[in-house]
């Protein structure tokens, strides 16, 4: 079905990885993980919920309610920027047009690809059709989930997107947009590929939120694993994906305060997958970000919350400046 595609499909069983993983991130962000430690001792600031750590279920990875006409009002915006301040006092206004401004990241070349587009749920048949990923044919894009009141991801990864580009922009990066609601739908996953990769792109992040069963919570970042098949060769990307989305993994957690997923990744908030099409073509460093699970009423209510989504942004800014200065 068009609600179920490559970006749904529930992460193959892993094996218990917890040791190889938990190494990478101490070597990679000890200041990540120091947030994480500090996390663990005092719980997720604003989380009267805490994270369960027991629930192991697969994902159900079927999201398949569309939005229910126009998207709720409960998930406008309640804010572009809630918190204020979070940039340095004498970084200058950032650019619409991706111009980079003066700052450490000067130089450097950042790709966001927010996932899906709030058009593909009116050209279904456009995004079904199949494209070549490498290792297989799948389909060209989805439409993506939505809360149960009907915020779509799409709005949501635009949103999160937004608020990434401008802080990296006052760091410097000069930004791209795989899409910004500006075309009818997609584009397709080879394409989106295809522009971190044509840009030269020193990172890419995929941004997106997961459409999993209730009581699924929290975030993962999916890392390219080594394929090599037709026109897809991730195995120079490997290595420096995982660098880059361990920092993204940690520095969420230490922003956010959002635990790492409770349903995948064996509670390191890392999964490695080998069958979406965006990551498979990738020959740039690149991750995507499942920033918490929709279908959660929890989880749907930091997603709907735009103080939440800065931090979000916050957190996958500072992992990607982390991964970027070295
Ligand atoms: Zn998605």
């Amino acid at each position: 079905m068009s609600y179920v595609g490559p970006d749904f499909d529930p992460p193959q069983p892993r094996r218990p990885r917890r040791s190889p993983l938990v190494v990478a991130l101490a070597a990679l962000v000890p200041g990540a993980l120091l947030g994480w430690a500090v996390y663990e001792a005092v719980g997720a600031p604003g989380d009267s919920g805490g994270a369960a750590v027991s629930a192991s279920g697969s994902p159900s990875g079927s999201a398949s309610a569309a939005p229910s006409g126009s998207a709720s009002a409960s998930a406008r915006d309640d804010g572009k920027k809630p918190t204020a301040g979070t940039a340095p006092a004498t970084s200058p206004s950032p650019t619409r047009s991706g111009a980079a401004a003066p700052g450490p990241l000067k130089g450097k070349v950042v790709v966001i690809d927010p996932g899906h587009n709030p058009g593909n749920f009116q050209h279904t048949a456009a995004i079904n059709r199949q494209v070549d990923i490498g290792t297989n044919r799948k389909e060209c894009d989805t439409t993506g989930t939505s809360t149960n009141s009907g915020y779509t991801e799409a709005r949501f990864t635009l949103d999160v997107a937004h608020r990434l580009r401008d802080l990296l922009q006052q760091q410097g990066a000069t930004v791209r947009l795989t899409q910004d609601g500006d075309r009818p739908y997609g584009p397709c996953v080879d394409e989106r590929a295809r522009i971190g990769n044509t840009a030269h792109a020193d990172a890419v992040v995929s941004i997106h939120a997961d459409g999993s069963a209730a009581g699924n919570r929290g975030f993962h970042v999916i890392l390219p694993e080594a394929v090599h098949a037709g026109a897809a060769d991730t195995r120079p990307i490997v290595g420096p994906s995982r660098d880059l989305g361990a920092r993204i993994a940690g520095n969420f957690v230490r922003v956010t305060g959002s635990a790492p997923s409770n349903y995948v990744g064996d509670g390191t908030g890392l999964v490695t997958r080998k069958d979406l099409g965006g990551l498979n073509l990738s020959t740039v460093p690149k991750v995507f970000i499942e920033c918490g699970n929709m279908r959660d009423s929890k989880d749907a209510a930091l997603l709907t919350s735009g103080a939440w989504r800065q931090k979000a942004a916050q957190g996958i800014s500072e992992g990607i400046v982390s991964f970027l200065r070295g």
